[in-house]
This record gives structure tokens, sequence and C-alpha cells, in this order.
């Protein structure tokens, strides 16, 4: 095992309510892990509003959280986005005004896109659309967030990552009819958090995504899919909320439990844990 080093593909941290960064990278690292997607949380889980300033405040903690993982040891690629539930929450309370949510959201990925071309953040995450039932207007409006999103992306190159509804084939094409018709390399384009079927779906169209690291869902996966995609913890870093996702340490756990048990080898582990990040992000392994 000698060599084998871990990546997670997307996480949160807290450092007002949670842990932070410096607790979560730490404990990643000793654990084995080299390269972590940190991803920016809704403003409410760090106790601010949906306002355009506190978007801000919240990008402010995302990239002071990005440079202390760095200081860790950890590469990392730091991602500034708006969560598909935070749109839908303010649209849901009143739904005939999307107009306004829309026009903040937009000028939120604006920023978000200057963060990018200043080198401050690495990407766009997570945006998209939600993953359970809403109202027809709050999917409309992320959507439309979407959309705009990867055609900054696209002329940044710069990558996204996708939170979207787990639709299986449907979802799978059509975000490959949107990302053919805004011309944007697959390869920019990291859907997070699929369930198996959809994973199945989009690896036929060519796309790279996330899948979350608990035991059985890696059982499956590993039988079903070629190493072309990335493990992620999507750990939330909510001690209110506990188990909701795993924790960073534990999604290396499995997988060496996976290959202590000959259920993967080695290879694919590596190929799924450090070419991938080379692929994706042009992060090349410490050693
Ligand atoms: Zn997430």
């Amino acid at each position: 095992m000698v060599g084998l080093i871990f990546a997670d593909g997307h996480v949160h941290s807290n450092p007002i309510k949670g842990m932070g960064i410096a607790t979560i990278g730490k404990k990643f690292r000793d654990a084995g892990g080299w390269f972590m997607a940190l991803v920016s949380l809704p403003p409410h889980s760090l106790g601010f509003n949906n306002t355009f300033d506190d978007y801000l405040k919240t990008f402010e903690v995302l990239i002071n959280e990005c440079k202390i993982a760095k200081e860790l040891g950890l590469k990392v690629m730091c991602f500034a986005g708006i969560h598909p539930s935070a749109i839908e929450n303010e649209i849901s309370r009143d739904s005939k005004h999307g107009g306004k949510v829309l026009e903040k959201a937009l000028g939120v990925v604006d920023h978000i896109a200057k963060l990018i071309r200043e080198g401050i953040v690495d990407g766009f995450g997570e945006i998209g659309r939600p993953h359970y039932k809403a109202i027809p207007e709050a999917f409309v409006v992320n959507n439309i967030v979407m959309m705009y999103t990867l055609t900054l992306a696209k002329d940044l190159s710069a990558p996204v990552h996708l939170h979207l509804e787990q639709g299986g084939e449907v979802t799978a094409i059509d975000i490959d009819k949107i990302a053919r018709s805004i011309d944007i390399e697959k390869n920019r384009i990291i859907l997070h958090h699929l369930d198996v079927v959809t994973a199945k779906a989009s690896q036929n169209r060519g796309f790279i995504f996330t899948i979350a690291g608990k035991y059985p869902i890696l059982k499956e996966c590993i039988k079903s899919l070629k190493p072309m995609y990335m493990i992620e913890s999507d750990f939330i870093d909510d001690p209110k909320r506990p188990g909701v996702s795993s924790y960073p340490w534990d999604i290396i756990e499995n997988q060496r439990k996976l290959l202590a048990e000959d259920l993967v080898d080695e290879e694919y582990l590596y190929k799924i844990n450090i070419d991938m990040v080379i692929k994706l992000y042009s992060i090349e392994p410490p050693f």
C-alpha cells in the first residue's frame, strides 16, 4: 500500500460552527489524504443571511479555509458557489419575485468569476439544481444560474461542481445537451454526488463525477464503473447533523477496507485518487 494517497473530491468546512479545516485537514492528512476540493457552504450554515454582502463574507471564510489547508501541506482546489437549496429557499418564500433572487444570484456568480480571474479561487461550486422536490420557479431560477455559470466557466476555463437532481439517464442527457450548446469542455464539469444509476449514464456520455465515499456505495461503484471519477466525503462540518455525510478520513478508511478485502486493486484506487486530480485540476501528487 506504499504510495497510495487519497483525494476528497468535494468537502466543506465550517470554522464558525464546526471543526473548521484546521482540524479536518490535519486528520485527513494524517489518515493519508493529499488533495481536497474545498467547496463553499450556503451562507446560513455560517450564521449569515442570503444577501449579496453575506455571500462575499461566505467566500472570505472559504478563501481563508483554503489557505489554512494549504499550510497543512494539502493540495487544494477552492470552489465558491451558490447552493441550489439557498436559491430554492428564497424563491419558495416568495415565488412571484424570483427576478430579484435571480439578479442577486447572477451578481454573485459574476463576483466568483472575478475571484477566479484574480486567482483567488479556482472554480465554481456548487451550483445547479435541487435534488429534492422543489417548486418549479426554484428549479427555473437555479437552471438559469447554472447555464450562466457554465458560460462563464467556459470563458475562464474553470471547473464547475454541479449539484443536480438524480434523474439517471435524463440528467445525463440534459447536461450533455447543455454542455454541447455552451461548447464547454466536458472535463470542466464535475457532476457532484451522483447515485450509481446517474453515474453510469453520465460515464457513458464522457462526464466526470464524484461519488459519496460510503462503504456500500463504493463497493457498488467499483464493480460497475471505470475509475474515471472521484470519491467525495461531502462533509458539511455541522455538529448538529452528524452522519449526513461522511468524515473525510472515513472515505479513506472505506477504500482501505475494500482493498484489504480484495474488492478493489491498488491500480483502480490510484487512478481515482491521483490520476483524476492530475486530469481534472492539473495538480501533481507530492512525489
Ligand atoms: Zn456539497
